[in-house]
C-alpha cells in the first residue's frame, strides 16, 4: 500500500473507496496497491491550489523558469527509476521509456525558456483612435485541474504541468489509475525543490475521483487527455460552469504511401506508426493507405516485418514491443480481433492474443478492409493496422479526411511538392512527411474535428494556461 496523494505539500493517505492495483502487465500481476483520493481530499487539493495562486502567480517570471529547471535537473537525476518504472507498469521497452523521460525534461526546460521571456510580452498596444494608451498584460488563468491518462505517463502530465507552472497558474494534477505511480515524481520533485505548498498537487484516483475534480467550482480551466467518451463527459461539467476546457482526446489517423516510396523505408514508417507503445498512442497512424502501384509490394514486406517484430517483457527481454498496459486494454484489443473475424477480415499478420502470462497481442495487419467495417473507423488503441487501397493523390486525400477524428497523418512520397500539397489538404492537426511520430516541443500538438479543442506544447501550450488583460488609459 502506497502513500501517493500530494495535497498542500504533504504526502497523504487516500480516504476514498475504491482500492486501486497497479499492475506489471508483462505479468499480469500486481506491483502495488493504493487507496483512491476520497471527494474531500479532491477539494483540499483545490481549496490548497487556490490558497497558493495569489503568491504563485506574483513570483517572478525567472524565478517561475527557476523551478522548471529544477524539474528537468530532478527528472534526469531519477533517470534509471524512472524508466524501470515506465517499463514495468507501462510495459515499455527501454528505449521508449527513455525517450518518455527525454521528452519530459526537454518539456521542463523549453517553458523555463518561454517563462523567461513572458516580461517582454506584456507590452503597449498602438491605437489609431487619438487620447487614449493601452496595454496588454498576460496572467495566468488560475487554478487549472489536469487530468491525463496512462498511455505516455510522464509526458502527457509534463505537457500540462510545465506551461500551467510557467504561465503563474497552481494546479491539480489527476494521473491515471493505470499508471498512478509514475508522476509521483512530479511530487517528489516539488518537495525537493521547494516548490510552495498548494502550487503542485497530485491526487489519484478512478472516474470517481476524476469526476470530483472536473466538477469542482474551484477550478478556472479544465485540460484533460483522454478518450473521447469521458472528454465529453468533462466538457459537460466545464460547460455547466462555463469555463474554459482544453480537450486531446482520439485518433483514428491515416498513413498515405505513394507508389514512388523505398518499400523498405516506407515499411519501417508504417510499423513505427503502429507498434510503438503496443500502438496505444492517440496519434497512431493505423489507417494505411497505399498507391495501387506499390501496395503488392510493401504488403508481404510489411506481413513480414510486422511478424518479426520480438515482442515480450521489457524487463526481462530484448524487445521491440511490449505487452499492452491494462488488462481492460488487452480485452478491448481482443474484442477487436472477435469482430474482424465476424466481419471476415483478411488478416495478413498477427490477429490474435500471445498465448503467455501478461496482455500480449500480436501486431496485426488487415488488408483490402471495407470502409464501413468497425475496424477502419473506431480508434482501437493497440497495434491493429488497417489497409485500403487508393487510385489518385485526390481519392487517398478524401478517404484520409473521411473520419471523424482529426489528430495526425504522415504522408510517405518522393515527391516533395506533392507531399506538402497532401499535407496542407489533411484535416488534421500535424502531418509528418517521411517521418513518423517525431514530436518536438517547439510544435504544436493537438487535433480538429473529434480530436479535441485547444493546442498543447509550443507557445500555444502557454496560451491556453494564459488569459489576455488590456489596460486602456484615457489621456485627456
Ligand atoms: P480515459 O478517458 O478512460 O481516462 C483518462 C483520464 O480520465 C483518467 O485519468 C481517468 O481516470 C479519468 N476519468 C475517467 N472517468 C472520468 C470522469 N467521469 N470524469 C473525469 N475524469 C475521468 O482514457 P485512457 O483510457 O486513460 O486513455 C486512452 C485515451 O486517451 C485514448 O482515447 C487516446 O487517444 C487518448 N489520448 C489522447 C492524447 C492526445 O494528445 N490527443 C494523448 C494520449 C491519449
Amino acid at each position: 500500500m502506497t502513500t501517493s496523494h500530494y495535497i498542500a505539500g504533504r504526502w497523504v493517505e487516500g480516504q476514498g473507496s475504491d482500492c486501486i492495483s497497479v499492475n506489471d502487465p508483462a505479468l499480469g500481476q500486481p506491483i502495488a496497491e493504493l487507496m483512491a483520493a476520497s471527494v474531500a481530499q479532491v477539494d483540499q487539493a483545490v481549496t490548497a491550489a487556490r490558497g497558493a495562486l495569489p503568491a504563485w502567480k506574483n513570483t517572478s517570471a525567472s524565478e517561475r523558469a527557476a523551478y522548471l529547471r529544477g524539474f528537468a535537473e530532478q527528472l534526469g537525476q531519477r533517470r534509471e527509476a524512472l524508466i524501470t518504472l515506465q517499463m514495468r507498469n507501462n510495459g515499455k521497452p527501454r528505449h521508449e521509456a527513455e525517450i518518455d523521460l527525454d521528452d519530459a525534461i526537454a518539456t521542463f526546460g523549453y517553458y523555463a525558456e518561454l517563462a523567461e521571456q513572458l516580461p517582454s510580452k506584456n507590452r503597449d498596444v498602438p491605437l489609431a483612435a487619438p487620447g487614449f494608451s493601452a496595454r496588454t498584460r498576460l496572467e495566468p488563468v488560475g487554478v487549472v485541474g489536469l487530468i491525463v491518462p496512462w498511455n505516455f505517463p510522464l509526458v502527457t502530465s509534463a505537457w500540462k504541468l510545465a506551461p500551467a507552472l510557467a504561465a503563474g497558474c497552481t494546479v491539480v494534477l489527476k494521473p491515471s489509475e493505470v499508471t498512478p505511480l509514475i508522476e509521483q515524481a512530479y511530487g517528489q520533485i516539488a518537495d525537493a525543490l521547494g516548490l510552495p505548498a498548494g502550487v503542485l498537487n497530485i491526487v489519484n484516483g478512478k472516474a470517481e475521483t476524476g469526476a470530483a475534480l472536473s466538477n469542482h467550482n474551484g477550478l478556472d480551466k479544465l485540460s484533460f487527455t483522454g478518450s473521447n467518451s469521458v472528454g465529453s463527459q468533462v466538457m459537460r461539467s466545464a460547460s455547466a460552469q462555463c469555463r474554459p476546457v482544453t480537450l486531446e482526446l482520439g485518433g483514428k489517423s491515416a498513413i498515405v504511401v505513394f507508389d514512388d516510396c523505398d518499400v523498405g523505408q516506407a515499411v519501417e514508417w508504417i510499423v513505427a506508426g503502429i507498434t510503438w507503445n503496443a500502438g496505444q498512442m492517440c496519434s497512431a497512424t493505423s489507417r494505411l493507405l497505399v498507391q495501387d502501384g506499390i501496395a503488392d509490394a510493401l504488403l508481404p514486406r510489411l506481413q513480414a516485418a510486422l511478424e518479426q517484430l520480438r515482442v515480450g517483457n521489457p524487463l526481462t527481454e530484448e524487445v521491440d514491443m511490449g505487452p499492452l498496459t491494462s488488462q481492460a486494454q488487452w480485452l478491448k484489443v481482443a474484442g477487436y480481433f472477435a469482430t474482424a473475424r465476424e466481419e471476415g477480415l483478411q488478416c495478413l499478420a498477427g490477429g490474435k492474443a500471445l498465448d503467455r502470462d501478461g496482455w500480449f497481442v500480436s501486431p496485426t495487419l488487415y488488408a483490402d478492409v471495407s470502409k464501413d467495417s468497425r475496424l477502419w473507423t473506431e480508434e482501437i488503441f493497440g497495434p491493429v493496422l488497417c489497409a485500403r487501397r487508393f487510385a489518385t493523390e485526390e481519392q487517398a486525400i478524401a478517404e484520409a479526411n473521411d473520419s471523424r477524428f482529426g489528430l495526425v497523418a504522415t504522408v510517405c512520397s518522393a515527391d516533395l511538392e506533392r507531399a506538402e500539397r497532401v499535407a496542407d489538404a489533411l484535416e488534421v492537426g500535424h502531418v509528418w512527411i517521411n517521418s513518423v511520430q517525431a514530436v518536438f516541443v517547439e510544435t504544436s500538438w493537438g487535433g480538429t474535428k473529434g480530436s479535441g479543442i485547444g493546442r498543447e506544447l509550443g507557445p500555444w501550450g502557454l496560451s491556453a494556461y494564459q488569459s489576455v488583460k488590456h489596460v486602456t488609459r484615457c489621456l485627456g
